[in-house]
């Protein structure tokens, strides 16, 4: 089969890239390895899809280039997103920090984009196995302006066109579907990959060092995570193995193995001020801290800091002034050594990828390559927690279906 444009991978970047290329009147097959659309979308954010977030700037992205998403996210935006959700009459709701979730299931979102695929006229090839891809370079002016083509085998047929796209994402939650083919493929071309690891993933603790904790599965509190320049506010989860929430998942994008996390669990109180307004109460110091932590936490909290500092769990009235300022600075900056991370099982996103600098920061074209393109995950843009995946997904989908 002949065409303009070839896109493997039908997720979200796929999906937004096909449907604009479609409407500009491109001939356009989207080929995918899996039986069903977007799987990822059908899981996010809980089954119901955080699709994006009111507050979208680059700041929120991690890359080793970190202008390189500015152009896109400029030219596609919350709003158009938004703007497509009412055309089909889906509704939403802003849950928190202008993250916006579908009202229904995440469901409704697939179906908008395959409606709008259907109708720009898009062919859809699902459990397609791609073989390999095959490649006449541009010849330039001097070659009589003769274009690329790439040539695609699969196990459905053999197709042309003068466009490849690959968007076939991370590396995140294999049985969604998730491969390294973009990577090998970056490979094949000779495009750089910048270093790839597990991002918005819970993290883990040496065995010996978590025990105390590990009982406490399912407990969370409110803190400050920090890791190098990077702080969150937000819950904090004990899991068997670890730490997880928002706060843990945020942080670990920017967690570097062998540094400690900074946990700040009471945040908005001074507690060595509210330790000295406490200078004649009885109530042990595990009982106080109940107010702000679940009981079971407070005393194995208690008990390790007791282990660290030699300061034990007494009544708050027999404390001196440097025991108290003690506490106050754990409980400020409680610092732990993550051992490792769960994994790509486990984590939202895969950081690192396509090196940005092989790539056009207004098409997703490679610069060495002309008419091969890479968007989405697989692309070394990293969002946030909180909808700036799949904005930097339709982004840069829109980027490159107005250039292909
Ligand atoms: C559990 C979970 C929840 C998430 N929740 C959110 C959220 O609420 N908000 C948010 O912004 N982000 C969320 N994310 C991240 C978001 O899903 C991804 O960043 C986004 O889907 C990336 O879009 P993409 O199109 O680049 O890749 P994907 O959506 O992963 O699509 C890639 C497609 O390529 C196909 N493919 C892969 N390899 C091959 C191959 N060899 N041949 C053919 N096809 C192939 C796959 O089958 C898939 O259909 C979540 C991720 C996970 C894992």
């Amino acid at each position: 089969m002949k065409v303009d444009v070839i896109i493997i991978g039908s997720g979200a970047a796929g999906m937004m890239c096909a449907l604009q290329a479609g409407q500009r009147g491109r001939s356009v097959v989207l080929i995918d390895h899996a039986k069903k659309l977007a799987e990822k979308i059908r899981i996010s954010g809980g089954g119901r899809c955080n699709f994006t977030n009111l507050n979208t700037r680059p700041e929120n992205f991690i890359s080793d280039n970190p202008n390189f998403c500015r152009s896109a996210l400029s030219r596609y935006t919350p709003q158009d997103f938004i703007a497509l959700l009412q055309k089909h009459s889906i509704t939403f709701h802003e849950k928190t920090l202008g993250q916006l979730f579908c009202d229904d299931e995440s469901e409704a979102i697939i179906g908008m984009l395959r409606r709008e695929c259907d109708e720009a006229g898009v062919k859809r090839f699902m459990s397609c196995e791609i073989e390999a891809i095959k490649h006449t370079p541009y010849v330039g002016e001097a070659g009589l302006g003769k274009k690329a083509k790439f040539y695609v085998s699969t196990s459905r047929g053999e197709f042309e066109a003068v466009s490849l796209v690959i968007a076939t994402g991370g590396l995140s939650i294999p049985k969604t579907g998730a491969t390294p083919y973009g990577y090998h493929v970056a490979e094949q071309f000779n495009v750089p990959i910048t270093k790839l690891r597990a991002g918005l993933v819970p993290l883990t603790f040496a065995p010996d060092d978590w025990k105390p904790y590990s009982e406490l599965t399912g407990v969370s509190f409110d803190a400050v995570v920090t890791t190098g320049k990077h702080s969150f506010r937000e819950n904090v989860l004990v899991t068997h193995r670890g730490l997880s929430g928002p706060a843990i998942l945020q942080a670990s994008s920017y967690w570097q193995h062998g540094t400690p996390l900074h946990i700040n669990m009471l945040p908005d109180a001074d507690m060595f001020e509210v330790l000295s307004e406490q200078k004649t109460s009885k109530k042990q110091l595990a009982n106080f801290l109940t107010q702000w932590f679940a009981k079971s936490f407070a005393d194995v909290w208690c008990t390790q800091l007791t282990a660290r500092t030699q300061v034990a769990n007494l009544p708050l009235n027999q404390y001196n002034d440097k025991q108290r300022k003690m506490i106050a600075d754990v409980l400020h900056d409680w610092q732990v050594m993550p051992s490792g991370t769960m994994g790509y099982a486990k984590a939202e996103v895969t950081c690192g990828g396509i090196d940005t600098r092989a790539l056009s920061s207004k098409t997703m074209e490679c610069n060495d390559v002309p008419g091969l393109y890479f968007i989405g995950e697989v692309v070394d843009v990293t969002g946030w927690l909180g909808g700036y995946n799949f904005q930097w997904a339709w982004a840069s989908g829109y980027a490159a279906g107005q250039a292909v």
